[in-house]
């Protein structure tokens, strides 16, 4: 039984980061996303990614597959998400619950359901959300 459910929730996650659609028009300027290594931006290789060729908005992808990690991102999105991150990680960390957990109980902090709920597939203003979320509910020791 607790196999099984291991397995399914594999099998789920999968699902939801194979429905992540792969970009070809950039959502920031409409230019074209090519995908290509990571080393034509950071001068070092870091594995392949979907680059705009217009403003240089990126995503990596999953190791050895063309799958992009999230939404692509402009440099001021990424370090929202990387706030967004910090907070979120220092929140469910401080609490004493699991990552899943605690996606969970933002998805229902936000309105989203769950697979929807990822910090790799949000823009500024959900970002902007997460660290709010995380400050308002920072003295909270318990999760409902
Ligand atoms: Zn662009």
């Amino acid at each position: 039984m607790y196999r099984l459910a291991i397995l399914s929730r594999i099998l789920h996650m999968h699902e939801e980061v194979s429905s992540l659609k792969i970009p070809e028009i950039c959502p920031y300027c409409g230019g074209k996303v090519i995908f290509t290594d990571s080393a034509v931006i950071y001068g070092k290789s870091y594995g392949m990614i979907y680059l705009c060729t217009n403003c240089n908005a990126s995503v990596g992808v999953h190791k050895g597959t063309n799958r992009p990690k999230g939404t692509l991102a402009n440099k001021i999105l990424r370090l929202e998400r990387k706030e967004a991150h910090r907070v979120f990680d220092a929140l469910w960390q401080k609490w004493g619950i699991s990552r899943s957990s605690a996606y969970e109980w933002l998805a229902g902090q936000m309105g989203l359901p769950k697979h929807r709920t990822h910090i790799a597939y949000f823009d500024v203003e959900q970002c902007g959300r997460v660290t709010a979320i995380c400050r308002e509910h920072d003295n909270d020791m318990e999760v409902a």
